[in-house]
């Protein structure tokens, strides 16, 4: 009998370092695992992310963003290109742990014409000159359409992506630019179900619809901030 083939240490490795960093998130209370959650689109899935709780151990969130950065300490980097307010903490910290002292922009979404769309504030736009370096940050990386948007933004004041770092990406997403490097703590994909098809709901599991009631309960809430 031949004996099983042996992995390689580096993925190996690398599985080690997702499963910590997956615990991290865990601990932050932003991951949930081996539940039965109804999802915004009507679907169900056993596995969710609460985003905005990514970041609320400041610790944590160092420690994490020391790692994206170790990973591109190799690279000049001039910019760290938050994708949007929601990574910005994550930014900073990766920022602040990359050698290169790079300095710290966001970008804005949003929708004109029925299309996403990213801009950066205008204060920020003679920090990003032809040849400056980015490295674009993103927590969670579902669709890839931000990303793409942010580097054709990029691109278009001559400057370059060096790469994209992030917490969190879908294994199925692909960049537009297939030559920039990606770098993810966990790359994982959520297995989601059509509710006649859902294999927890068959088990008879209790339907968690918790995070989907609280964005149906925010929304007079901001409806309300808007007025005040
Ligand atoms: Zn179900």
């Amino acid at each position: 009998m031949s004996a099983a083939p042996k992995k390689d240490p580096a993925v190996v490795e690398a599985e080690v370092h997702e499963k910590i960093h997956l615990e991290i998130l865990k601990r932050t209370g932003a991951y949930h695992a081996n539940d039965h959650v109804l999802l915004p689109s009507g679907q169900h899935t056993s596995e969710y992310i609460e985003k905005t709780l990514v970041t609320t151990e400041p610790s944590f969130t160092e420690g994490l963003g020391a790692v994206i950065a170790k990973h591109f300490a190799q690279w000049p980097v001039d910019m760290v290109l938050s994708t949007g307010s929601g990574a910005l903490i994550l930014s900073h910290c990766v920022a602040r742990a990359h050698p290169s002292r790079p300095v710290v922009v966001y970008g804005m979404k949003g929708m004109s014409g029925g299309k996403r769309r990213v801009s950066l504030p205008a204060e920020f736009h003679r920090l990003l000159r032809p040849g400056t370096k980015v490295l674009v940050v993103e927590d969670l990386v579902s669709t890839g359409t931000t990303l793409n948007l942010l580097s054709d933004l990029v691109e278009q004041h001559g400057a370059h992506v060096v790469g994209v770092g992030c917490l969190w990406r879908r294994t199925s997403i692909e960049l537009k630019d297939k030559n920039t490097p990606i770098f993810s703590l966990v790359s994982r994909d959520f297995p989601t179900f059509d509710p006649d098809e859902c294999p927890l709901c068959r088990k008879g599991v209790a339907l968690n619809d918790e995070f989907v009631r609280r964005r149906t309960h925010r929304r007079p809430s901001s409806v309300q901030e808007d007025r005040l």
